[in-house]
């Protein structure tokens, strides 16, 4: 069990309390639980943590998830439920939903996914329903699934998996679930992928265009996770109707960004895709999960998405997705989106002063991307190196990676979680300095891509500067365990 803070005050804040209380009950059946719970307050609070895609939620976000919207089953969605008596699933199924229309400016939004991979299976299953089911029950006059014949059901089965898609090639910064091999996403469809101009670092409209001409394919998927630029989703939106495209955006990483309104016109997807994904525990700092929004002829197939894809809705995490979304809605929030890319771009150009090589040259959002080929390591290395020294990254594919995907040229950081602590251009500057110490002190060990030597006088030094640049700002300041 912790240690009681010494300085605790007298008064206990009510965060406080709640927790306290939750980890007593919670103590008195499994105490091992407990204490992990405890103990993860304790290592995030220590960690200077540049992973891009995590973030601390409020408080409120973490406590709407304990309780007992756990115990209920909702299959279905508002209006057409599969069980009775879910009128309170309804409530915070429809509060989400309303703050996630109204944050965004979408037509349509379904809230239950349980994570940004479900999300985008909701989106490829409703865009195939529009497509492909939608047309066949048509052709064969029927009005239901079930009514068709066996021969009927083989042609149709047969369509669904003839279905091309266009994804970002992973080594630019796509994702998995964009059509890749060892996702289900790439058993789904034919998968081609769009690339970055390699003068540039970035994405190469002219050749996409070509390609997708060439290729035809009914899908084209927008959206990244470690690219450091904007994306034009008008040109990309004018290419898919070039080609009959449905055109779809994964927003997982960014969608703080756009909810923040730092990605506005050509650079918001809302207006420009017909469908859009995202996560909610990234950028957009709300709980564990995913969302998808949509233009309203999409609409019905997407509200399919639980039984079809999804298991029972997780009603405890829709109700911290509308406490997320609701503070996602004020005006502070919007400042956060401002100064997480405001410290993106101090920490790029800290570490391009001090000759690091950043890929693209620069950043627009929330991530950076370091080619640590520079400094004679691999991704592999100085992850461990930089993790060793109290920085906590990851390593990433670079555009042509000479080293491939398991051992990577690139090393990931991005600024969401760093921005909530409160830390800011100047604390962004010392990182870079940080970092750059540890990656220009690193050495390969002869011919290993694994092995490295880092002066350990190096790395506690490092370690307790990173400690000392976060004391001024606790997290999670409100609670005392
Ligand atoms: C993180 C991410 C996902 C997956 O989200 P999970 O919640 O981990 O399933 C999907 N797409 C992109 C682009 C991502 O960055």
């Amino acid at each position: 069990m912790p240690e009681l803070n010494p300085d605790m005050p007298a008064e206990l804040s009510t965060e406080s309390t709640a927790f306290r209380a939750a980890l007593d009950v919670i103590r008195s059946v499994e105490p091992r639980v407990a204490d992990a719970i405890a103990s993860e307050l304790t290592d995030q609070r220590e960690s200077l943590k540049l992973i891009a895609s995590e973030n601390y939620a409020s408080p409120a976000v973490l406590l709407a998830m304990g309780n007992w919207f756990s115990d209920k089953y909702a299959e279905g969605t508002i209006g057409r439920r599969f069980y009775a008596g879910c009128q309170n699933v309804d409530t915070v199924e429809s509060v989400a939903a309303e703050h996630a229309k109204a944050l965004f400016g979408a037509p349509h939004a379904y809230v239950q996914p349980h994570s940004g991979i479900d999300a985008n299976l909701v989106a490829y299953w409703a865009i195939l329903g529009d497509r492909v089911e939608k047309p066949m029950l048509k052709k064969f006059e029927k009005r239901q699934i079930n009514d068709l014949t066996d021969a009927e059901w083989a042609e149709m089965r047969a369509a669904f998996g003839n279905q091309r898609l266009m994804g970002m090639s992973l080594d630019a910064g796509g994702h998995l679930t964009h059509g890749f091999r060892p996702n289900i996403s790439g058993k789904m469809f034919d998968q081609r992928s769009y690339g970055v101009d390699p003068a540039t670092g970035q994405i190469d409209y002219d050749g996409l265009r070509e390609s997708a001409k060439e290729f035809k394919p009914a899908v084209i998927v927008g959206g990244y996770s470690a690219y450091p630029r904007k994306v034009n989703f008008r040109i990309m939106r004018e290419i898919a109707d070039e080609v009959g495209a449905t055109f779809m955006v994964d927003m997982a990483h960014f969608a703080g960004l756009v909810a923040g309104k730092v990605f506005t016109g050509d650079f918001d997807p809302i207006p420009h895709a017909h469908i859009v994904t995202t996560t909610t525990h990234k950028s957009l700092r709300g709980p564990r999960g995913g969302m998808v929004l949509c233009q309203p002829e999409l609409a019905e197939q997407v509200d399919r998405g639980c039984p079809m894809v999804l298991g029972g809705p997780l009603a405890h995490v829709m109700g911290a997705k509308a406490v997320a979304l609701a503070e996602a809605r004020r005006p502070e929030f919007a400042d956060y989106a401002q100064r997480i890319v405001a410290n993106s771009q101090a920490l790029a150009e800290g570490l391009i002063k001090r000759g690091a090589t950043v890929v693209s040259g620069g950043t627009d959002n929330h991530l950076v991307l370091i080619d640590v080929d520079k400094y004679g390591i691999t991704g592999r290395q100085a992850e461990q190196a930089l993790l060793d020294s109290g920085v906590v990254t990851n390593r990433n594919s670079i555009p042509n990676d000479p080293n491939g995907a398991w051992y990577t040229s690139g090393i990931r950081v991005g600024t969401p979680a760093l921005t909530t602590r409160g830390l800011g251009t100047a604390e962004m500057d010392q990182i870079a300095d940080l970092m750059h110490t540890v990656l220009s002190q690193t050495t390969s060990d002869a011919g290993s891509k694994a092995k490295f030597h880092l002066d350990p006088a190096v790395s506690d030094r490092v370690s307790k500067q990173a400690t000392e640049l976060l004391a001024p700002f606790p997290l999670y300041g409100s609670v005392t365990l």
